[in-house]
């Protein structure tokens, strides 16, 4: 039988079908379409049913039971003539995917009559039976099933999956005593906390200012292959990544896919699963090939953070699903192939006030360069402050293999601001603080605002080695994973940004009682900011050896793998801030620490399991098919009477292969034992690090490099998983 490899690769020279995809529209036609915003919600509402939404989408304002079924009818009106016949609260458990489980507007009356309702009750929250989501133990405490509530302040939107449509609801998931099991419970929390001290801090500035939203600007990138290849390969269908396979003759050393033009296969995919993001109003924006061959990115316009969260779940769903139609197959992986860059996702980050000011881009007036030097240096200090937090906030089995592999930021977390910046800190930092009077303006007459922006694009966006740098106008945080939910990133990020704005008025309150002028206080506070958070700034290069012997000088964590980096998710310091700012309770961080321990033991034990399987099954069958034709050759050859020379290079080849072939199966027994005895730990966290110390760290590397010699030496033709030059070259 022909094997999977070589039927996909029959199927790709005979040319795959071609998918049509529609779209000379215009994207304003058709954004938003499958949305119910508040201009639909204006047209299928009472005056009083959208008022009460409205405070709600914009006030966080609590919506009543029966406004509830006034709203519900009115999206059932929507979604109905849309064609839609069932909804689902939407929601993000801990699994890191979004789930749905749909129901029916179809019901029967007590007499039996059909009709179709859906009721505010249905609306506002659902109990699924979703005893099966990770829970770390929450939900076996408190001995109560989950429930989902609905979030208004991301909007109802229909799900197009082939013919069918689902009106899904936006919710939170959490236990019957109110504990989070979901990623975005936290996250609203986080923004909540964040809203308030940012707001009572901008009154230092501007009495005008009631709210403060965080904005988020996700930058996607993801591997794009042809499905056939990759469902020949085992290792990419269960893990998402390839475990074996040897870099090809051409990676990326030719940069010439970067930016390059984009193949047509993957652009009529492109244009097809960014169609289905405007109508369910992801502001796609951008598209581009990235640097590793088949590697591309999307951007969208920013967003108010939990909006953009749900907007990033929604589209790597809606990637996964659309690639299918065209036979493609979207990698969200970290590291799918080993030797060539890995997928990341950026997270541009921001303050916006209800004003229209961005807090992180520099003012035109010296009041408003103080509100953006008091924002701007509270934030240094808050990823300062809980550098290590931000580090747990991304680690993950995947994302272990990207951060300090020279390709992105180290696991050291830094941040980049750029040369003129630096020099701003720098004189504010050297100024006695008890010469700052009213006279000594200098400081805040900086021309801040006009030469940020020329110099940022010199040197800011250079630095690609920097895992948090500032950008012009916004923080990027690049060390988040491609395959990541934001949620995480955010709610640490806009925590400890809450906190640390907190003890800002509090400091700087403390000094306006001794009798200090306000402008004078704050200044003080961030002149000792600075001080105190200085060490976590760094220009140079993030991915020398260099950095890293300067890092620990200076006292930064270089946390490299996920079971140790998640430690700082249960440190006093840690469950204190989530704790004071009302987003963590202790038992939740706990069982959200246990989750992601479990997370990572599974992930690490399923591609250990792959690696033997593929080893047992795939690899070691071809080697050894290919040792008999060489035994074939040597003995027919000796046969016919010729000299050993004349089979030399045949025995060596064959020497070598059995040699590779010894070191995979003697390593493969090894790693089952290393895997059985983590299997007895009883405590999670020692499992998760014996799976990464004994099980991955001791076996993969020298397993993977054996089997990856094999590759190169056993006949093509007998080689049964599609390699690196297939599967990252043809489309
Ligand atoms: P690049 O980083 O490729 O140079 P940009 O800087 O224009 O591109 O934008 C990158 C991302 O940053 C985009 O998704 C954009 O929407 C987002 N972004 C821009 N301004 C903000 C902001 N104030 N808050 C959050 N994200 C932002
Ligand atoms: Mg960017």
């Amino acid at each position: 039988m022909e094997s999977l490899r070589f039927k996909a690769l029959d199927n790709l020279s005979n040319g795959l079908p071609k998918i049509k995809v529609e779209g000379s529209q215009k994207i304003t036609a058709i954004f938003n379409e499958n949305v119910f915003t508040l201009e639909t919600a204006r047209k299928y509402l009472s005056d009083e049913a959208f008022k009460s939404l409205k405070a709600s989408v914009k006030g966080g304002k609590k919506i009543d039971r029966n406004m509830g079924s006034q709203i519900a009818n009115g999206i059932r009106a929507w979604a109905e003539e849309k064609g839609v016949t069932h909804f689902t609260h939407w929601f993000q458990p801990l699994t890191g995917l979004s789930a749905e489980k749909h129901d029916s507007f179809f019901t029967l009356k007590s007499d039996g009559t059909p009709i179709e309702e859906f009721e505010g009750a249905a609306l506002i929250q659902q109990e699924p039976d979703a005893s099966s989501f990770p829970n770390g133990g929450l939900r076996a405490t408190f001995e109560a099933r989950g429930y989902t509530a609905w979030d208004p302040s991301s909007p109802a939107f229909i799900m197009e999956i082939g013919q069918g449509k689902t009106l899904c609801i936006p919710t939170i998931f959490i236990s019957y005593t109110g504990e989070s099991l979901d990623t975005k419970t936290p996250l609203l929390k986080a923004l909540v906390a964040l809203d308030k001290a940012a707001v009572d801090v901008c009154q230092y500035f501007d009495k005008n200012v009631t709210k403060v939203t965080a904005t988020l600007g996700w930058e996607q990138e993801y591997f794009v292959v042809d499905a056939g290849l990759a469902n020949a390969r085992p290792d990419l269908v269960l893990t998402g990544r390839t475990v074996y396979g040897h870099a090809p003759a051409k990676g990326q050393q030719l940069d010439d896919h970067y930016f390059g033009a984009i193949p047509e296969r993957v652009y009529a995919y492109m244009r097809d699963f960014e169609q289905e993001s405007y109508k369910l109003g992801i502001p796609i924006r951008t598209r581009h090939n990235e640097v590793a061959p088949a590697q591309f990115e999307c951007a969208p316009i920013f967003e108010e953070t939990n909006l953009a969260v749900d907007h990033n779940t929604l589209l790597m769903d809606i990637m996964e699903r659309v690639a299918k139609r065209h036979g493609l197959k979207c990698l969200l992986h970290e590291k799918p192939f080993a030797g060539i860059n890995g997928s990341g996702k950026h997270n541009n980050w921001s303050l916006a006030t209800d004003t229209g000011v961005n807090l992180l881009a520099p003012g035109k007036t010296p009041k408003t360069n103080l509100m953006f030097l008091a924002f701007f240096v509270n934030s240094i200090k808050a990823v300062h402050d809980y550098a290590d937090l931000l580090r747990a906030s991304i680690a993950s089995a995947g994302n272990d293999h990207r951060l300090g592999a020279n390709e992105a930021p180290p696991a050291i977390i830094s941040i980049f601001i750029g040369k003129y910046l630096t020099e701003v800190l720098n004189q504010v930092e050297t100024r006695v603080s008890d010469k700052f009077d009213e006279q000594d303006e200098a400081m805040l007459k900086l021309d801040i605002h006009k030469s940020i922006p020329e110099l940022m694009l010199d040197n800011t966006d250079r630095n690609r080695t920097s895992p948090f740098a500032f950008t012009g106008n916004k923080f990027e945080f690049r060390a988040v994973g491609s395959s990541a939910n934001c949620a995480n990133a955010m709610t640490a990020l806009n925590s400890i940004m809450a906190d640390t704005l907190k003890s800002f008025k509090v400091d700087v309150d403390a000094l306006i009682e001794k009798g200090e002028k306000k402008e004078v206080a704050i200044m003080q506070i961030i002149q000792k900011y600075i001080v105190e958070s200085k060490s976590v700034l760094f220009e140079g290069d993030g991915y020398s050896e260099e950095w890293a012997k300067e890092a620990e000088k200076r006292g930064l964590p270089n946390v490299k793998t996920t079971p140790l980096a998640l430690d700082a998710y249960v440190t006093e310091k840690v469950k204190h801030l989530f704790s004071s700012n009302e987003i963590y309770n202790h038992p939740e961080l706990e069982a959200r620490h246990e989750i992601m321990l479990e997370a990572y033991i599974k992930k690490v034990q399923i591609e250990a399991r792959v690696m033997g399987d593929l080893a047992t099954t795939f690899i070691l069958p071809s080697a050894v098919k290919y040792q008999n034709v060489l035994i074939k050759n040597i003995l027919g050859l000796k046969e016919a009477g010729l000299a050993e020379t004349a089979y030399a290079n045949q025995k060596q080849v064959l020497e070598t292969i059995s040699n590779h072939i010894n070191i995979v199966s003697d390593n493969v027994e090894k790693m089952i034992e290393a895997r059985k005895k983590a299997n007895e730990l009883t405590d999670t966290r020692e499992m998760a690090i014996a799976y990464c110390d004994n099980v991955k760290g001791k076996y993969f590397d020298v397993i993977r490099y054996n089997v990856d010699k094999l590759e190169l030496l056993v006949d093509d033709a007998f080689w049964l998983l599609p390699k690196y030059r297939e599967i990252l070259f043809l489309r």
